[in-house]
C-alpha cells in the first residue's frame, strides 16, 4: 500500500470509546428496554457492533443481533445516491424494536434508506445509533438517537474503518494527515 506519506493522528483513543460505549448501551437500555434486535450495517460498524452489545449486556439489556451489507450505489467519485443492499438480514424484523448500527452518518443516505426499509417490513421501532456524526454534510433529512462521537469533517479511520480496505483492525479512531 502506499501509505508511506501518510501519519494517523489520533482522534479518539481506547479510553475515550470504551466509556462513550458504556454511556451509550445505559442510554439505549433505558429508552428501549433489554428485548431489542440490533441491526449492523456492515462492514464499517462490526467493530463498535461488537463493542457495543458488550456494554449492552452490562446495562442489562438482551439484544439479538443481525447484519446487513449496504453499498452505496455508482462507480467513481459522484455517488448517484442510491443505496444498495448486498446482503440481506437472516431474521423478519416485524414486530421488532430494531437498533440500526452503522459507523459514519454523513449524507444520511445510508441510514435513511435501512430506517425506512425496516419499517415498510414492519418494524415496530427503529432506531438509529451511530458511532460517529458528521451533521454538516446531511443530505438527507435523518438524525441519530444515539451518537458516539461528533466527528470534524476530516477523513477518518480505525476501529472498524478502512481506507482502501486498510486500518480496521486499530483499537481508536485516527485521521490520516500527508506527512509534511
Ligand atoms: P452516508 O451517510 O453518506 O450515506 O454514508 C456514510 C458512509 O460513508 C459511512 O458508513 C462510511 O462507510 C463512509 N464514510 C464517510 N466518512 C468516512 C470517513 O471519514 N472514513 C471512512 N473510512 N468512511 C467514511
Ligand atoms: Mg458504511
Amino acid at each position: 500500500m502506499s501509505d508511506e506519506n501518510l501519519r494517523l493522528e489520533v482522534l479518539f483513543d481506547e479510553k475515550q470509546i470504551d466509556s462513550r460505549n458504556r454511556e451509550l448501551a445505559r442510554q439505549i437500555a433505558q429508552s428501549m428496554g433489554k428485548d431489542i434486535l440490533v441491526v449492523a450495517i456492515l462492514k464499517g460498524s462490526f467493530v463498535f457492533t461488537a463493542d457495543l452489545i458488550r456494554a449492552l449486556y452490562h446495562a442489562g439489556c438482551r439484544p439479538r443481533v443481525d447484519f446487513m451489507t449496504l453499498s452505496s450505489y455508482g462507480k467513481g467519485t459522484k455517488s448517484s445516491g442510491k443505496v444498495k443492499v448486498l446482503r440481506d438480514l437472516s431474521e423478519s424484523v416485524e414486530g421488532e424494536k430494531v437498533l440500526l448500527v452503522d459507523d459514519i452518518l454523513e449524507s444520511g443516505r445510508t441510514m435513511a434508506f435501512a430506517r425506512d426499509l425496516l419499517r415498510s417490513r414492519g418494524a415496530e421501532d427503529v432506531r438509529i445509533c451511530i458511532l460517529l456524526d458528521k451533521p454538516g454534510k446531511r443530505i438527507v433529512d435523518v438524525d441519530a438517537d444515539f451518537t458516539g462521537f461528533e466527528c470534524p469533517d476530516k477523513f477518518v479511520v480505525g476501529y472498524g474503518l478502512d481506507y482502501a480496505h486498510y486500518y480496521r483492525e486499530l483499537p481508536f479512531i485516527g485521521h490520516l494527515v500527508p506527512e509534511d
